[in-house]
């Protein structure tokens, strides 16, 4: 755990946060800005602070990771309507919290909307 991560305090326990999933490997909570009717994050247990961290040996974390989101779509409805999974990486992609993290969105069409 970073002491001063804001997801490092969610996964805690030890910030609020509406969290929809979790297992040992990873959290999934509401995004607190939605800019969806489903916005969620899924996040590693794990501080990784993005992609550029990641080796190989994460691949069975990364693919969890990916089957919860799929699972998610299908709970929360939108897995025929469709919905988009994203990973922000660095400045260019406007990463704002340095902790690993996919957005699951879905719920209306998602046309122009980058986060
Ligand atoms: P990024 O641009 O880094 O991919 O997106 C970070 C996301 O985290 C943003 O959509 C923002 O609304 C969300 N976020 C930031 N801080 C918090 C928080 O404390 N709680 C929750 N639930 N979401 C947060
Ligand atoms: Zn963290």
């Amino acid at each position: 755990m970073s002491e001063n991560c804001i997801f490092c305090q969610i996964v805690a326990g030890k910030a609020p946060g509406e969290i929809v999933y979790k297992d040992e490997q990873v959290t999934a909570f509401r995004d607190q800005q939605p800019a969806a009717p489903v916005h969620l994050l899924i996040v590693p247990a794990r501080h990784i602070t993005s992609l550029n961290r990641i080796s190989e040996a994460d691949e069975g974390l990364l693919g969890h990771l990916i089957i919860v989101a799929r699972k998610l779509a299908e709970k929360f409805l939108i897995s025929q309507s469709g919905y988009r999974f994203i990973i922000n990486t660095g400045p260019d992609a406007g990463q704002t919290v340095f902790h690993l993290h996919a957005h699951l969105m879905g719920g209306k069409p998602l046309s122009g909307l980058k986060r």
